[in-house]
């Protein structure tokens, strides 16, 4: 998408371990703007698809998934990091990495949140080694629902979790499609 694309190369910096910093525009700050047209592309791709729930992991991702869940006129649904007074009932859980953290954590979410009926799209802003990803697939299997495909905003190519997806069958679009990083050069595989 060159509109995420430009943004990319004007304000995004490559940090030491391949960690691309896009604050400005939406991971700490967000273009509202930007998010609508991010969220109207990934609605145009999964059109007709039958999805009837949006699914994350907080935090970043929440931004991203509730405004695809608006343009789609869906629910979205979160899964949390750790377990909480939020979370009560019968829960799924699955064992994830953090990438920018580089610690382990527990992705929980309510079972009563996740059925068999959903047929569900999960989204994320970044897709990089697919840690975060694998473990929300894992809950979509664990729930009995079935998987649509995956949208990111940026996924990381060179890093390879989106590819181990898509090996395993799983649809995988990203909106900006990162080949390499290095010597702080960014070069896209192509444009949406
Ligand atoms: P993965 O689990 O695919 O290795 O990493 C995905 C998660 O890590 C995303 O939810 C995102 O929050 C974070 N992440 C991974 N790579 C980057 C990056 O280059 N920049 C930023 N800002 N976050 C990243």
């Amino acid at each position: 998408m060159k509109l995420l694309e430009d943004r990319i190369i004007m304000e995004g910096a490559v940090l030491p371990g391949n960690v691309l910093k896009v604050g400005s525009f939406l991971n700490q700050k967000i273009d509202t703007k930007l998010l609508r047209s991010m969220a109207e592309e990934t609605a145009r791709l999964y059109e007709g698809q039958g999805i009837n729930k949006i699914m994350t992991v907080e935090a970043s991702g929440i931004a991203f998934a509730a405004a695809v869940g608006m343009v789609m006129d869906l629910p979205v649904l979160f899964a949390k990091k750790h377990q909480s007074s939020n979370v009560d009932g019968e829960t799924l859980a699955c064992h994830a990495h953090s990438y920018t953290h580089n610690t382990d954590y527990n992705m929980v979410v309510s079972r009563a949140y996740l059925t068999p009926s959903d047929h569900v799209l999960l989204v994320d802003d970044f897709l990089a080694n697919g840690a975060a990803l694998n473990a929300l697939t894992e809950l979509v299997r664990m729930s009995g629902a079935s998987l649509a495909g995956v949208a990111v905003c940026i996924e990381k190519r060179f890093q390879g979790g989106g590819d181990a997806l898509r090996a395993k069958g799983i649809r995988v679009e990203a909106l900006a499609l990162i080949e390499s990083m290095e010597d702080g050069k960014i070069k896209f595989a192509h444009t949406i």
